[in-house]
């Protein structure tokens, strides 16, 4: 069995899903965002009004959790897997700023955590996987066989992510797209549990002058020898 599994962490906006994307297709892998997931109970939690004059109700929310349902499903026209959330359709949903205002507060809560990266091991268990996330190779599969932890200049990323944003018709600032991005990065890198980190044996990647061909190529290279390297070893 020479399949690997691919954790792919770092700041927000840095192009890791775009990578995963890549490289799950290019490998015949499964993809999965678990920050979609994040988001999705973060729209849980703003549709059930657990979200109200900029506080959130983590003890609320956190009784709630029995009754969120996510679940991933392939989009064979889009290449990748959707969010549903108790059974609808959310990708469409959980991508505004509103959202990503929300998302980092939810995902410090630890029990919002274990509920999802139970999941997340769950989806990984037969390898063949390209994660994305904040905690994919420290905790979610600390024994991945790939690495990467991508990184860019914050203006270059809130730059990408602006664009994303007017692309979809959202009405949003440069400023507000970028304070969101900095914000993000302060409190998932400082929360108590499972902070983004790099992990030790992690590739660093830096994109800010990185092209995507670029990118996906050196990324397939480094996929490409784990892979050789495992065949051999079997
Ligand atoms: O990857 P994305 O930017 O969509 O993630 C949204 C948010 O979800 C992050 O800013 C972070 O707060 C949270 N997240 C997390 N752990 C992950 C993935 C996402 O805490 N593995």
């Amino acid at each position: 069995m020479s399949k690997i599994t691919i954790a792919i962490d770092g700041y927000s906006s840095t192009g890791k899903s775009t990578i995963a994307r890549q490289l799950a297709k290019a490998l015949g892998y499964i993809y999965v965002d678990s920050g979609a997931m994040y988001r999705a109970v973060t729209l849980y939690a703003l549709k059930a009004e657990l979200i109200r004059d900029n506080k959130l109700d983590k003890e609320k929310l956190i009784e709630s959790l029995p009754s969120i349902f996510l679940q991933l499903s392939f989009n064979p026209k889009k290449g990748y897997a959707e969010v549903y959330l108790n059974n609808k359709n959310v990708e469409a949903d959980i991508r505004n700023l509103e959202v990503s205002k929300y998302v980092s507060r939810v995902a410090e809560i630890p029990e919002v955590r274990r509920k999802l990266v139970a999941i997340q091991q769950e989806m990984g268990k037969n390898k063949g996987v390209v994660m994305d996330g904040r905690d994919i190779g420290t905790v979610v599969f600390p024994a991945a066989d790939l690495k990467l932890f991508l990184n860019a200049a914050p203006d270059k990323r809130a730059t990408r992510r602006y664009k994303e944003l007017l692309e979809r018709g959202d009405k949003v600032s440069f400023e507000e797209v970028l304070q969101n991005v900095e914000f993000r990065d302060r409190v998932d890198s400082t929360r108590d549990v499972s902070p983004l980190k790099q992990a030790e044996d992690a590739v660093v990647i830096d994109n800010t002058d990185m092209g995507l061909e670029e990118q996906f190529e050196r990324v397939l290279n480094l996929a490409n020898h784990v892979i050789s390297q495992k065949k051999k070893d079997a």
